[in-house]
């Protein structure tokens, strides 16, 4: 018989008064259980990614919804062979913002975020408050080259940790009384972002239920929503809907030496830099071009090719 397995995602805020207890635990669990994959686990909560057999990743939402109260778990295609092995870690912040001291949490999650809305009230919000609204988005500035909601804004960030300036940076203030959607992949940065922002004198601040992934499975390319999806496997980047062949469907992402319409990120050739880059196949193949157009890296990669 043909074993089934799947990839499991999820995240919970909460309080965690003993992090490395909790951290044996779950090792065990998942040892017990063959899951592979990655957690992480901090005063404030879990987050995580297991792949495994099907009976396994059911018997690990038991045991956690057990130990955790109500959790939302994501299902998707996949299994234990797309990690290469188990990593469960106890971190000041399950998502590095760089502010563990001023997150707070209680049994109902994060304390002070901003207004969850169903991606249906996102629509609705939209239609009644207009060009009011402000789009922001939660996740590197990389990732939205492929794909973000209309008109949104994105911050000039290359890590997570880059937030707290720009949003302390002035750059954003006129934003501070007007109503701001902040958004991300699955949700779980703006749990954080919303409650920073908030904190830093923005009085209107919403986040996306689910995020970007629940939006685009209820509007697909029919909604607010623009381009492709960056995502943090080997996949690299998802659409919603019939894809690129969706009459809706927007490219945003161009090659960043032809032009060319694209959504494939490559690492620049130099092998210092590796900064992922947008680039249409026929640039990436070119020992010469494949680089992230800075001109360091343009002149490395030609000595390489030259060798
Ligand atoms: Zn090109
Ligand atoms: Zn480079």
């Amino acid at each position: 018989m043909q074993r089934i397995s799947k990839i499991l995602l999820y995240y919970k805020f909460l309080p965690i008064s003993d992090p490395k207890a909790v951290m044996l635990w779950q090792r065990e669990l998942c040892e017990r259980l063959s899951l592979k994959g990655r957690i992480l686990i901090s005063e404030h909560g879990i987050n995580g990614t297991v792949g495994g057999d099907m009976d396994a990743c059911k018997e690990y939402v038991k045991k956690c919804k057990e130990y955790f109260g109500r959790m939302e778990f994501k299902w998707s295609e996949g299994g234990a062979e797309d990690f290469p092995r188990l990593s469960v870690k106890v971190r000041d912040e399950i998502v590095a913002f760089g502010v563990p001291g001023e997150l707070k949490v209680d049994e109902n999650g994060v304390i002070g975020g901003g207004v969850h809305l169903k991606p249906a009230q996102v629509n609705k919000l939209v239609e009644e408050r207009g060009d009011d609204v402000v789009f922001f988005d939660g996740r590197n500035a990389m990732e939205a080259q492929i794909g973000k909601f209309k008109n949104a804004v994105v911050p000039d960030v290359t890590t997570t940790h880059d937030f707290i300036a720009e949003l302390e940076s002035g750059k954003y203030d006129w934003m501070k009384d007007k109503p701001v959607i902040s958004y991300c992949t699955g949700g779980i940065r703006c749990e954080i972002l919303s409650a920073l922002m908030k904190n830093r004198g923005f009085q209107e601040v919403y986040q996306i239920d689910g995020g970007i992934v629940r939006y685009g499975e209820k509007f697909g390319n029919d909604g607010l929503w623009e381009g492709s999806l960056y995502v943090f496997d080997k996949r690299m980047h998802t659409e919603f809907g019939m894809g690129i062949e969706d009459p809706g469907f927007v490219q945003l992402g161009h090659c960043v030496h032809c032009g060319t319409a694209t959504n494939k990120f490559e690492n620049c050739g130099n092998l210092d830099c590796r900064t992922l880059t947008l680039m249409c196949s026929a640039c990436a193949e070119d020992p010469m071009k494949r680089t992230c157009g800075k001109e360091e890296c343009a002149n490395v990669v030609m000595q390489t090719v030259e060798k």
